[in-house]
C-alpha cells in the first residue's frame, strides 16, 4: 500500500532539518531500518556504503558488538542520571579521567552536553563569564572564520560561517569572522602558502586591534574545516596565528568536533596542526555515533581562572538535563578504547595512503579543481575551469546530481557547495575505499554526461 508506505509516512510525519526540500518531494526519503559495518540498509533491503560515517561519527561502522554490549550492561546497571547539584554517576566520572588523560594539553576538568552546537555553545558562556567577574573590562566579541561550523544553536550559529545564516538574521553582533585559511581558493597570485598564512595573521592582528584586545572573549577554530568543504589549513596557518592570540590574551579554542579521536590520523586534529589550544571541544567519535554526546575539556589554566570565578559567583549557572549521561558515558569509554586500543586510529592510518591516493586521482577529472584532504576525510571541488577555478553554473547543481546519483547507486557521499565530501568510517579497508571510489568515479562520468559537458 503505497500510501502508507514508510516513505509516505516520513512525508507526513518528519520535518526534516539541513534537506533539500525541492529533492525530498521529487525524490522522496530515504528509511534506513539497521546497518552492517560501512553499510545501512533502507527498508525495501537496498543497501548503501556511507562514506561518511553517518556525520562523521560513526566511525566503528553501524553494528559494532563491543559498543553495543557496552551500552547494554549500563543500561542494566544505571541507566540514566544527571550532573547537578554535585551528583553525578561514577561512569561519567571515568570517562573525565579518560578524557583529560588522552588529551593534548595539561587538562584540568571535563563539562559535558549532549552535542557539539551546546558545547561551543557553553565555551562562549564560559568565556563571558570568566570575562565578566575578574575584573578585566567585559569581553563579549566571540572571533570564528568564514566556512566555519560550530553549530546551530542562537549563538554557535552566529560563529558558524556565513552559509546557514541567512534566514535567521545573524550573525548577533559581536561575532567576528577572520579569514578562511583556504590557500587555494583565497591564496594571492604569486604568494606561497607561508606568505599566505602570515596575510591571514596580519589581518587577523589587524581585526583585533579594530575592534580592541579587551573586547574579544575568544577565538574558535577547526582543525581542519569540516562542513567548509574540508578545508585543510595552509601551511604555517596555526603558528602563525598562535602568537597573536597570546599577544593578546585571547583563548583559543579547537573544536574538534569532526577531527577529535583519529578523523586526521591523529589523536587531535589540534595536534596534527600544532595548534595549542586553551581549551578542546569534542563531540561525534567521542560515542562513535551511538549516543548525543559533547564535551568540553578545559585546559588547567582556564578551569582554575573559570572554578574561582565560578566559587565567587556560587555557581557556574548552566547545564543540559543530560548531560554527562551515564548511558553516553559508557558508551564513550567503550568507543574510545575501540579507537585507540582495538586499532582504528592504526586503521585510518593504515588505509589513508590509498583514500588520498583514489581523491587525488579523481582530482585529475577535467573539471576537477582541487582534491584535498587528510586521515580519512577529503573533498573534491568540481569547477568550469582548472585555472580560473570558477564554479560550474549554479542551475547545473552539479554537486548535489553527483550524490543524489551516487544515492541510486547504493553509494552515500555529500555535496557541500561546489564540493563532493568523504569521511568514511575508520574500519574501512582498502578494498571498500576502491569500492566507492570506483562507484563515484562512474557517477561523475555519468553526471557530466547527463549535463552535455
Ligand atoms: N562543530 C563542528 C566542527 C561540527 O562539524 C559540528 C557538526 O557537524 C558541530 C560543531 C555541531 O555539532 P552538533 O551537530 O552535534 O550540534
Amino acid at each position: 500500500n503505497v500510501s502508507n508506505s514508510w516513505e509516505q509516512r516520513d512525508m507526513q510525519a518528519v520535518f526534516h532539518g539541513f534537506t533539500d526540500l525541492g529533492t525530498l518531494n521529487a525524490e522522496g526519503p530515504v528509511i534506513l531500518t539497521h546497518g552492517d559495518g560501512i553499510r545501512v540498509f533502507d527498508v525495501h533491503g537496498k543497501s548503501y556504503i556511507d562514506a561518511n560515517s553517518g556525520l562523521w561519527n560513526n566511525v566503528a561502522g553501524f553494528n559494532h558488538q563491543g559498543i553495543i554490549d557496552a551500552l547494554c550492561a549500563q543500561a542494566r546497571k544505571f541507566p540514566g542520571y544527571h550532573a547537578f547539584f554535585g551528583r553525578v554517576a561514577d561512569t561519567t566520572v571515568a570517562l573525565s579521567e579518560k578524557l583529560i588523560e588522552l588529551s593534548p594539553f595539561d587538562a584540568g576538568k571535563v563539562y559535558y552536553t549532549n552535542s557539539g552546537s551546546e558545547a561551543n555553545d557553553t565555551v562562549v558562556k564560559m568565556l563571558w563569564m570568566l570575562h565578566r567577574r575578574n575584573g578585566q573590562p567585559q569581553r563579549r566579541k566571540i572571533i570564528t572564520r568564514v566556512n566555519a561550523y560550530h553549530g546551530v544553536t542562537v549563538a554557535t550559529a552566529s560563529m558558524t560561517g556565513k552559509a546557514y545564516n541567512a534566514e535567521f538574521g545573524l550573525p548577533l553582533p559581536g561575532f567576528l569572522h577572520a579569514d578562511c585559511p583556504h590557500y587555494w581558493r583565497f591564496g594571492l597570485e604569486g604568494e606561497t602558502e607561508l606568505e599566505f598564512s602570515a596575510r591571514l595573521a596580519r589581518n587577523l592582528e589587524e581585526l583585533i586591534l579594530k575592534e580592541g584586545p579587551d573586547t574579544i572573549a575568544g577565538m574558535f577554530a577547526e582543525p581542519v574545516q569540516g562542513a567548509g568543504g574540508v578545508i585543510v589549513p595552509a601551511e604555517g596557518y596555526f603558528e602563525a596565528i598562535r602568537p597573536i592570540l597570546r599577544k593578546y590574551n585571547i583563548p583559543f579554542i579547537a573544536d574538534e568536533v569532526i577531527c577529535g579521536f583519529g578523523r586526521t590520523g591523529e589523536m587531535w586534529g589540534s595536534v596534527k596542526y600544532d595548534m595549542q589550544p586553551d581549551i578542546i571541544v569534542a563531540s561525534k567519535c567521542i560515542t562513535a555515533g551511538y549516543f548525543p554526546m559533547g564535551a568540553v575539556i578545559l585546559g588547567k589554566a582556564f578551569c582554575d581562572a573559570l572554578m574561582k570565578v565560578s566559587e565567587e559567583a556560587e555557581e557556574f549557572p548552566h547545564g543540559f538535563t543530560a548531560g554527562g549521561n551515564p548511558l553516553g558515558s559508557a558508551v564513550a569509554l567503550k568507543s574510545l578504547a575501540v579507537i585507540e586500543d582495538e586499532g582504528l586510529l592504526g586503521n585510518v592510518n593504515k588505509v589513508s595512503g590509498r583514500f588520498m591516493a583514489r581523491l587525488k586521482k579523481l582530482g585529475e577529472h577535467k573539471y576537477a579543481g582541487e582534491a584535498r584532504g587528510v586521515g580519512l576525510m577529503g573533498a573534491v571541488e568540481i569547477v568550469a575551469d582548472k585555472k580560473t577555478k570558477q564554479p560550474l553554473p549554479g542551475h547545473l547543481q552539479i554537486s548535489e546530481r553527483i550524490a543524489n546519483k551516487a544515492l541510486k547507486k547504493g553509494l552515500i557521499c555529500r555535496p557541500l557547495g561546489q564540493a563532493i565530501v568523504l569521511g568514511p568510517p575508520f574500519i574501512i579497508t582498502e578494498a571498500e575505499i576502491d569500492q566507492i571510489f570506483d562507484i563515484l568515479e562512474e557517477t561523475v562520468d555519468e553526471v557530466f554526461a547527463d549535463v552535455g559537458l
